[in-house]
């Protein structure tokens, strides 16, 4: 049965698409040099991905893929993190944002997870199209609105793990409802994903400028309002 929290995700992703459908990037099928090792989530994403990968009977494959980690760069801040620094009027050092080897689930070109992928893989695009090594031009208000909406998904997941797609997913992956890799995978691996990650924070505030609110708050609106049974995502994040 799929969690409270998987349902809230859904209505998030579900309303950022409804939102992003609406602006111009060159993103395509099969353009894919953005998908690398790099992907940040949290734990509710991965129990959505291993969700789907056990539903539909591919944890041998899901197992091999896992144990495909390559270089990546894994962020020492979580967003909800960095906003809360921000907000306190401290500096952050800029971080390193180096390549990542090629993303495990892309297969010829595609994504292989494409309807349960994370939310930052969600969120990226382009005006130009990419070249392998140099960054992305994200929309203005693509970045400030992914940002925000990653900020209420860490929320919904804080206390949880957060940090490297890989390593969060091979953390999950000794849960009894995954208990199949551990017949799968070195007994090591789900310790060695826990070693990276730090834990998802709640929402500090968001770092929207007032320019920026106007592009913004009808999507921050829509998934405030996002109805799951008799209440809103607002009232159950505010426990209402
Ligand atoms: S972000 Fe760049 S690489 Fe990724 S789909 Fe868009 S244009 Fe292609
Ligand atoms: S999960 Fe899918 S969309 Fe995300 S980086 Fe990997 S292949 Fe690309």
């Amino acid at each position: 049965m799929v969690s409270l929290k998987e349902e809230i995700l859904l209505g998030i992703y579900e309303e950022f698409e409804k939102w992003a459908e609406q602006k111009e990037t060159i993103c395509a099928k099969s353009c894919a040099a953005c998908c690398t090792q790099n992907v940040t989530m949290t734990a509710v994403e991965g129990d959505l991905i291993h969700r789907f990968i056990r539903e539909n009977g591919r944890m041998e494959w899901f197992a091999g893929k896992l144990q495909k980690k390559g270089t990546t760069q894994r962020p020492e801040m979580t967003t909800n993190g960095f906003a809360a620094t921000c907000l306190q009027g401290e500096d952050v050092a800029p971080g390193s944002y180096g390549n990542g080897d090629a993303c495990p689930f892309l297969e010829d070109d595609c994504c292989s997870i494409y309807g349960v992928r994370p939310f930052s893989c969600r969120c990226f695009a382009s005006e130009e199209k990419c070249m392998p090594g140099a960054p992305a031009v994200i929309p203005e208000s693509y970045l400030s609105a992914s940002t925000a909406v990653m900020q209420i998904i860490e929320h919904l997941g804080q206390g949880e793990y957060w940090g490297n797609m890989l390593d969060v997913l091979l953390a999950l992956s000794d849960l009894p409802e995954n208990r199949k890799y551990v017949e799968l995978l070195p007994a090591s691996l789900p310790d060695q994903g826990r070693a990276h990650l730090v834990k998802a924070l709640p929402l500090p505030g968001f770092l929207l400028l007032e320019e920026e609110m106007e592009e913004v708050s009808p999507l921050l609106q829509a998934i405030f309002a996002y109805r799951i049974g008799e209440r809103s995502i607002e009232d159950i994040l505010n426990n209402r």
